[in-house]
């Protein structure tokens, strides 16, 4: 019998790419391949009819763009049709189509190759940028020029399909992904493109699963392939075997079930067999996400990645934008709490600084940052002040490592406040301010933080990688990266008990509060509340209503006397076992 390393990690016919879009599918492909288009960069006589024809094209891209914003709005969320809102606005740019008929008129060139080189310039300025959102964006404005340039050759597009396929692309634009999905597509596949590409946003608001960035997915598959997608990790198999088909069949299988029964829990509070109740809070990573998080049957927003805005706009957002954006997602959410998360800028994250540090990770990152730049920190306290008078938004400090960065930043908040007040800007003067535990040294003193403080976050992704010394991100020391190590089980512990000391709440928001096996031993050791996936709490909710507290207590005092990772890991799977709990970790 191979291992599941021989038969999956290991297999020759993989390729890795990025999980954009969660889910498993198995099916044929269809190779979406665009014709290259030939520019005609010929001298013209008739101006007059050359700016007729370039009106002409532009008037049909605008309805071409127009039909696909109006299946776009139906199909998802109007703030992800917006995309097509956007690229019709650039089809209307006076400054643009001035600059192309002037060109026409000047140059005497087909209108073609000044459309190509005027818009090409946009784009190299863009490609330019470090931020990933404006190189994302300078493929979209690729498809602009095609369709403009393809609409002046008087060409037509093939956007349908055979049903049932997996699409497998180059590259894909928002369009291309919109109109492909009326074709019951299973799943995407693209060579280029990150999670922020707007195929990848697109594919998970349709709940299509997909992979990007594999290079080389459109070089090594060929039309009518049957691949096997895993959106979840990121792997595609070409032409899986026998072995490889019934290992996702049995997946497929195995999520299938798992959903099953699942709606009953999404209105429940999440509660132990014997009525002690947990908190489950929804993480948010981009703004469009509220829908899902309402739907999930979370109790508030324990964590919102307010950096993520800055990868969707691709620049700081002046006060009242900020205050348009907190202020909706705080209102959708009402009666229940928000957190919403000061920009945590640096490391891995959304780049600020225009030098290279030697170590990002432990150098101006989070709170650092914010600390050092007193303009752009106001400017968010004071729209998450004015989006708080509802009085259901806090707010949380990232990376925080001294009592010093609290101090400090109470004091700007305080500052906010007075200066709102003196401007008659109404807000809640009590709102809560919290800290996130994610750096060894908050954690031994959790207690002295959590009495300058409201509340506490055990940011666990950090706080691994900074106990254990393991990059978060590096494959190579990966294993060393254990959430049941000996040494994180007692963190936790210490912080909450050191919270309970000073008689502030906390919560956990890392990763491994949506590990379902992590669960059992999280609420034995003391965590009311928990913040995670969206998608993940339905599931988290049935494992909760499947043990009891006290069970769970002694499963984490257990777990607090073993020195291995393998030691509790092996208690935490014996405890699903007795109490006949589905053995799931991270779901699939
Ligand atoms: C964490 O570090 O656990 C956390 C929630 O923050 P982020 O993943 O955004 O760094
Ligand atoms: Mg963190």
């Amino acid at each position: 019998m191979k291992s599941f390393k021989q038969i999956f990690t290991e297999a020759e016919n993989k390729i890795t790419g990025i999980a954009a879009a969660p889910g498993i599918v198995i099916s044929k492909v269809y190779l979406f391949t665009k014709e290259k288009i030939k520019i005609n960069d010929g001298e013209i006589t008739d101006i007059d009819e050359a700016i007729s024809n370039f009106n002409e094209a532009l008037v049909k891209s605008k309805k071409e763009l127009n039909k696909i914003f109006a299946i776009a709005k139906e199909k998802m969320e109007a703030t992800r049709a917006a995309i097509f809102e956007a690229q019709v606005m650039i089809l209307d740019d006076p400054i643009l189509i001035e600059n192309i008929i002037n060109r026409i008129k000047s140059e005497k060139r087909q209108p073609e190759y000044i459309v190509n080189d005027e818009i090409s310039k946009y784009q190299d300025l863009m490609r330019l940028s470090h931020e990933s959102y404006m190189k994302e964006r300078a493929q979209d404005i690729e498809d602009i020029k095609n369709r403009i340039i393809r609409n002046l050759q008087k060409r037509r597009w093939k956007s349908k399909i055979t049903n049932d396929l997996i699409v497998v692309s180059d590259s894909l634009t928002p369009a291309d992904t919109i109109l492909l999905s009326r074709c019951n597509v299973k799943g995407f596949v693209t060579d280029h493109g990150g999670v922020t590409s707007h195929a990848a946003i697109i594919s998970r608001s349709l709940n299509i699963p997909a992979v990007v960035g594999t290079h080389n997915a459109t070089t090594t598959i060929k039309d009518g392939d049957n691949i096997i997608v895993d959106g979840f990790h990121g792997y595609i198999l070409v032409n899986p075997t026998e072995e490889q088909i019934i290992f996702f069949r049995k997946k497929l299988i195995h999520l299938i079930e798992l959903q099953k029964g699942l709606e009953e829990f999404k209105d429940k509070p999440a509660m132990t067999n014997d009525g002690h109740e947990i908190q489950l809070m929804a993480n948010v990573d981009v703004t469009g996400e509220v829908d899902v998080v309402i739907s999930s049957g979370a109790k508030g927003v324990g964590l919102y990645r307010t950096e993520q805005i800055l990868e969707e706009l691709g620049e700081f957002p002046d006060e009242l934008e900020q205050t348009t954006i907190y202020s909706r997602l705080s209102s959708r959410i009402y009666p229940d709490d928000i957190i919403i998360r000061a920009f945590d800028i640096g490391g891995d994250k959304v780049k600020f600084l225009d030098f290279e540090e030697p170590n990002p990770f432990l150098g101006l990152r989070g709170i650092r940052i914010l600390l050092e730049n007193k303009v752009i920190f106001k400017t968010q306290i004071k729209a998450v002040l004015k989006a708080s008078k509802d009085k259901n938004v806090q707010f949380m400090l990232p990376m925080v490592s001294t009592i010093g960065e609290i101090q400090r930043s109470k004091e700007l908040i305080e500052e906010c406040k007075k200066e709102l007040k003196h401007d008659k800007i109404p807000f809640d003067k009590n709102m809560k301010v919290g800290i996130m535990i994610e750096v060894p040294a908050a954690a031994v003193m959790a207690k002295e933080f959590a009495m300058e403080v409201d509340f506490l976050s055990i940011g666990t992704n950090d706080l691994i990688q900074y106990l254990m010394a393991v990059d978060r991100g590096n494959d190579f020391v990966s294993d060393l990266y254990q959430e049941f190590s000996p040494a994180v089980v007692r963190t936790i512990s210490h912080i909450v008990n050191e919270a309970n000391k000073a008689g502030k709440t906390v919560s956990l928001c890392g990763e491994m509060a949506g590990d379902t096996l992590a669960i059992p031993l999280l609420v034995g050791l003391g965590l009311n509340s928990l913040s995670l996936s969206p998608s993940t709490i339905p599931y988290a909710k049935r494992i909760i209503s499947k043990f009891s507290f006290v069970k769970a207590k002694e499963l984490s005092d257990d777990c607090l006397c073993c020195s291995t990772e393998t030691e509790i890991q092996q208690k935490i799977e014996h405890f699903f076992k007795i109490n006949n709990i589905t053995r799931t970790r991270n779901i699939i």
